[in-house]
């Protein structure tokens, strides 16, 4: 079944820096997403712990948001079949120690705070996520 879905998707500050945009982005097309949208920005801190909520009692909340809002980031929205699991698959397990073969964070990220991209987890999220950028 043709299940379209959109998901939010952000190339984060340690990829943008090191010029990798391009390269993930292509990453997405050959597994057929398209992009609908996107735009390349820096966001405060504040908007990133609006973004991150759901973690704002974990201990790596604080550490998260001045990340995020460290550089300048790619929000995206993606459209494929099944494009929000297909997404969380690309880019492979949170620690890019644990990453697979063959995706983002295991070609790309440095470590699990700095890996690289974000990826809706969920139906719900990824219609409030796609909000939160792209709210016209
Ligand atoms: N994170 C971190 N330390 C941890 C767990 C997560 O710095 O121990 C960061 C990491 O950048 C991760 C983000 O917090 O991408 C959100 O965590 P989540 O568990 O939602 O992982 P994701 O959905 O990004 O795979
Ligand atoms: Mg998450």
């Amino acid at each position: 079944m043709n299940n379209l879905e959109q998901t939010l998707s952000i190339i984060k500050p340690d990829a943008v820096e090191r010029n990798l945009e391009n390269e993930i982005k292509e990453m997405f097309k050959i597994k057929g997403f398209s992009i609908l949208k996107e735009k390349k920005i820096q966001i405060e801190k504040s908007e990133a712990e609006k973004f991150y909520k759901v973690h704002e009692t974990k201990p790596f909340y604080n550490d998260l948001c001045d990340y995020l809002s460290s550089g300048p980031i790619v929000v995206m929205v993606l459209e494929k079949s099944n494009a929000i699991l297909g997404n969380r698959e690309l880019m492979g397990a949170t620690n890019p120690k644990d990453a697979a073969e063959g995706t983002i964070r295991k070609k790309y990220g440095i470590s699990i705070d700095k890996n690289s991209v974000h990826g809706s987890d969920s139906v719900e999220n990824a219609k409030i996520e796609i909000d939160f950028f792209f709210k016209d």
